[in-house]
Parts: structure tokens; C-alpha cells; sequence
């Protein structure tokens, strides 16, 4: 498929950590994002502006009231309205260049393996342990990245695993798959963090994909900003040695370079 009028990029494709080579790169990327949400909709809208060339985007909830306070993908006529349809619409809008697969389901055991296979970066917006727990074991066996994140009241936390390189989900949460995430319903949330933690996600997939000896993902690291007090933390993440998470992952997947 034709990738868009270079216009469209060019005030990417002119950093010279893109170049025409990053973006060809990012034209034969295929990213799946798992959530719609606070962090899925901007992440959503900024792979689709920079030029992914597939986006499977996967949720099974229909838009609520309550949900358009920070899930910017959504407007009020959209009540009811599946997330995955509205999103692909409303992507589709921004940049029809861009193909996309929307699945109306959530990511579970029993299809984990089937929705993820194929994909160069899987990127993390659900809002639950076990979700996040799930998608970690399944990038592990099959070598892609994970580009998590995770906002609760004033603070967001962005990380991407790619064993063997760095750590995984459970190198961070040994005791993740049996706990249960405090989630924007319960603990509330601001509606801009949402939209910084999941920008944040976006640049850290398009640096993956793009490759570049000049940029540095942020493997191994965790981000945490505090919104309240302004201020920005790195935690190195340790690997857990006897980790089961980290047990069967294999190398990651070299994209190849396409035709600019
Ligand atoms: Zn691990």
C-alpha cells in the first residue's frame, strides 16, 4: 500500500535519527496495541500520524461517559459505541495510509499467542496485572518487545522488555499475575497524564522500530514522572535471576529494512 505524500513526514523523515531508512522502517512495522483506553488513544493517534503501516488495535469495551474525561479517541456522540470501531474510524481519518485490524476482544490465554504472532512491537495500555502479566509471557515466547505503561492518580510509569537485552514484566513484578492493579475506575486518574504516559509509549515504539544507533530505548528502565510535584525519576530495572517470565524468551526480531 502506498505510504502517503512524503509531505506527510517530512518533519520526521528530516531528524537524522529517522531519515528515509526509519521510515521505511516504520511503513513496514506492524504494532499491536493492547487497550483503547487513557493510554491506548494517544498512542493510537501518534503511531497512526507517524506512519506505522499496520496497527491492530485490541478492546472489548464500548465507550462510557465516564471514559471521555481522558480517552481522547472518543467524543460524546460515541456513547455505547464499540471502542475498537470508533478508533479504527477515526483513525482511518487521520491517516489513511495506515491498515488496520480491530478486535473486539480482550487479549487471554487461550488467544494470547494467535493475536500477538507477526507483530514487530507489542505496546502494553490495559489497566490490569493480569493482562500486563499475560502479555509479557506471550512477547517472551515469541522474541517482541513490550512497550509497557501505567498511570494511577498523579503518576506514570513507561518501560520497555526485550529480554534478552533487559529485564521483563515479572523481573519488575514477581508477584504481578496474583495481585490486582489499582486502575483509573478505582483510584482516579488525571486525564493529561494519560496523555503524556501514552505519547511516551508511542516514541519508545516508533525508536524500536526505527533502530537507530542514536537513539536509546529505554530497556531495562523505568520511567516514573510525578505529575503532582513535576519531577522526573529513572529506576534501573535489575533482571531477577530464576525469573519464570524471563525463562523462554528468545531474541528479538530484526525488522527489515524496506524500500523508502
Ligand atoms: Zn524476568
Amino acid at each position: 500500500m502506498d505510504s502517503g505524500d512524503p509531505l506527510r513526514y517530512s518533519r520526521q523523515i528530516c531528524l537524522p535519527e529517522v531519515g528515509p531508512e526509519g521510515q521505511a522502517r516504520l511503513r513496514k512495522a506492524k504494532v499491536l496495541l493492547a487497550g483503547l483506553g487513557g493510554l491506548g488513544s494517544p498512542a493510537a493517534l501518534y503511531l497512526s500520524a507517524a506512519g506505522i503501516g499496520h496497527l491492530t488495535l485490541v478492546d472489548p469495551d464500548r465507550v462510557d461517559e465516564s471514559n471521555l474525561q481522558r480517552q481522547v479517541l472518543y467524543g460524546t456522540p460515541d456513547h455505547g459505541v464499540l471502542k475498537t470501531e470508533r478508533a479504527r474510524s477515526r483513525l482511518q481519518e487521520l491517516n489513511p495510509f495506515v491498515n488496520f485490524t480491530a478486535l473486539a476482544t480482550r487479549v487471554a490465554a487461550e488467544n494470547a499467542s494467535e493475536l500477538l504472532s507477526g507483530h514487530d512491537v507489542v505496546i502494553d495500555a490495559t489497566d490490569c496485572f493480569v493482562s500486563k502479566a499475560l502479555l509479557n509471557d506471550t512477547c517472551a515466547q515469541l522474541g517482541i518487545p513490550l512497550v509497557h505503561g501505567s498511570i494511577s492518580g498523579f503518576e506514570g510509569r513507561v518501560t520497555v522488555f526485550a529480554p534478552p537485552a533487559g529485564p521483563c514484566y515479572r523481573c519488575l513484578y514477581p508477584e504481578a499475575a496474583r495481585a490486582e492493579v489499582a486502575n483509573a475506575a478505582s483510584s482516579g486518574v488525571v486525564g493529561a497524564l494519560a496523555g503524556i504516559t501514552g505519547s511516551m509509549q508511542a516514541i519508545e515504539t516508533i525508536k524500536l522500530i526505527v533502530d537507530s544507533p542514536l537513539l536509546d530505548p529505554l530497556i531495562g528502565r523505568l520511567w516514573v514522572y510525578d505529575s503532582a510535584r513535576a519531577r522526573t525519576s529513572e529506576f534501573m530495572i535489575p533482571k531477577r535471576s530464576g525469573c519464570e517470565g524471563c525463562k523462554s524468551f528468545v531474541p528479538r526480531q530484526v525488522i527489515p529494512l524496506g524500500q523508502p
